[in-house]
């Protein structure tokens, strides 16, 4: 409806990003409850190759720091910020000697915890078979301002294609 400009007076789209399980698990049912139409935008290295968002791995390598839970959650806000400000590398520099001085390297959801874990493609199939259409939102998660054209294109045209390979139909809309 949306594109051919016809849409009901108090139209409303719903929308979710990433592509995270407990979505599945918590909003999923009462979506469904009410067979309210939703989209959501994968974070397609995430969801298909199980890759974790950098957030994750920045708030899972300060959880593990030994310091009272308030410092903690303001040295996550300050990195977090100063983080989104860089690029891919640099970030990824960054976060690496984090992930080395609390011993912290997460790499396998199976092992870590379930807060962090990515949708699956049965739940993807069965989001499908109730009404949730799918968008992309980049491969890797990254702040698109602050990589170059061509590695904004790679975020953006790779995460359309991966994610066409697995839903099929996409929307048009890209978060
Ligand atoms: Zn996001």
């Amino acid at each position: 409806m949306m594109y051919e400009r016809r849409l009901p007076k108090n139209a409303l789209a719903i929308t979710f990003d990433d592509g995270y399980r407990n979505w599945y698990e918590y909003a999923f049912p009462i979506l469904k409850k009410y067979s309210v139409h939703a989209t959501m935008f994968i974070a397609t290295d995430f969801v298909f190759k199980k890759n974790p968002l950098w957030v994750d791995r920045l708030e899972y390598a300060i959880g593990l720091e030994n310091d009272d839970i308030e410092s903690k959650i303001n040295r996550d806000a300050e990195i977090r910020a100063q983080l989104k400000k860089v690029g891919s590398i640099e970030r990824e520099r960054h976060l690496a000697a984090i992930e080395r001085s609390s011993s912290a390297e997460f790499r396998n959801f199976e092992m870590e915890r379930a807060v962090y874990t990515p949708l699956t493609n049965t739940d993807i199939e069965a989001m499908k078979n109730s009404g949730i259409t799918f968008g992309a939102h980049t491969k890797s998660h990254p702040i698109l301002s602050t990589l170059s054209a061509q590695e904004t294109e790679v975020e953006v045209r790779d995460s359309v294609i991966a994610l066409k390979e697995v839903t099929h139909n996409i929307s048009e809309t890209f978060a």
